[in-house]
Formats: structure tokens, C-alpha cells, sequence
């Protein structure tokens, strides 16, 4: 048996906006502005109990941008693990990218600079592992990393979207939102376990 891969853990890799709090086309630039769902506890619940280590991957602009501050990125970040600590889970990991598309830095999804760094941090087994996000860039980081990938429809506009089986990659599920995705996964680890 290979010890190393015996250490290996799995993860789910979350986008941010429109996956975990309400996205907004004016971007998140304060804590008043950050609206977790409200099930967002209990679908990282689930994953946690399950073994998952619960890890971000989130473009932010509006760093770059000089939308906001560091600091109020950074307590917009300390309110949500709070709060999801209170409901008993957790978020291992934040990993985010601060730069405009224009600096072609190699962390800005669909790059997976940030996703491989983390799998690299946390020794993570990408073949047990998922993506899960709102937007067409998330499925393409998750798949070119070798992850299964669920789109989820909580963006601003991805109700909407209607041509997500001609994706290229497709996600390999969809959910309506959060808690289904974490529900279908735990239901996939029940059948593994059968
Ligand atoms: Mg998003
Ligand atoms: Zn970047």
C-alpha cells in the first residue's frame, strides 16, 4: 500500500459569491454587504461531518480594484467562519485571488493556481474531491484540476442560464443550490460505502 496516498485527504472547493452569500454585480465591498444563505451552515455541516475539508477559491476584483479594504475583506472572512463555527462546521481554507484579469496572474479562475496550491497545503486527493460554484469559470477550474464539479444555481444570473449542456466542460451535476449539492454528495458516499 502506498503510505502517502493513505494520507491523503478529500475536499470540497467552494466559490464564494452566489455559492455560499447572495452575489452582487456591485460587488461584496463590506460586511453589511455579505448576506450568507441561510443554508449555507447546514450544507457545510453535512460536508464537514463527512470528512470534507471546506475550502474557498474565489476571485476578488474588487481588491485590486481598490473597492475595499484589506482589512474589511479580511473581517467579512472572520464573520463567515464565526458564524459557520457556531453551526458546528468549518472552512479550512481561503484561498483568493486580489488581481483584475488584465494582470494574467495564474490564481484568477478558471486558472488553478489557487486550487493547486491548496491541494498541495492540505495534501488533497483531487480524485475524491469536488468543485462546486455558480459560474461557467468554476466548472472549467474544477475540471481542469481533475475534480467533479457541481454548478449550482444561486448566481445572479444563473437561473437564467439556459445553455449549460452545451458547456464545454459540462458540470457533472446540478443542484439547485448549496444544500442539494452537499446532500447529493453525501448521498454519493453513501453508495460508495454500500
Ligand atoms: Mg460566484
Ligand atoms: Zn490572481
Amino acid at each position: 500500500m502506498d503510505h502517502r496516498n493513505t494520507m491523503k485527504t478529500k475536499a470540497v472547493f467552494l466559490d464564494r459569491d452566489g455559492t455560499l452569500n447572495a452575489d452582487s454585480v456591485h460587488y461584496i465591498k463590506s460586511v453589511e454587504e455579505f448576506h450568507l444563505f441561510e443554508f449555507t451552515a447546514d450544507a457545510l455541516l453535512i460536508l464537514t461531518r463527512l470528512g470534507y475539508k471546506n475550502i474557498l477559491i474565489t476571485n476578488q476584483s474588487a481588491l485590486g480594484r481598490d473597492m475595499i479594504t484589506v482589512k474589511e475583506f479580511e473581517n467579512i472572512h472572520l464573520n463567515l467562519k464565526t458564524a459557520i463555527r457556531r453551526a458546528g462546521a468549518e472552512i479550512h481554507g481561503i484561498y483568493y485571488c486580489p488581481h483584475l484579469p488584465e494582470d494574467n496572474c495564474d490564481c484568477r479562475k478558471p486558472k488553478t493556481g489557487n486550487l493547486k496550491k491548496a491541494i498541495r497545503d492540505f495534501n488533497i486527493d483531487i480524485s475524491k474531491s469536488f468543485f462546486i460554484g455558480d459560474s461557467f469559470k468554476d466548472i472549467q477550474t474544477g475540471a481542469a484540476a481533475g475534480c467533479r464539479t457541481i454548478f449550482v444555481r444561486t448566481g445572479v444570473d444563473s437561473p437564467a442560464i439556459k445553455t449549460i449542456e452545451s458547456w464545454k466542460p459540462r458540470p457533472d451535476f446540478i443542484t439547485e443550490n448549496l444544500l442539494e449539492a452537499a446532500q447529493l454528495i453525501e448521498c454519493t458516499e453513501r453508495s460508495q460505502n454500500l
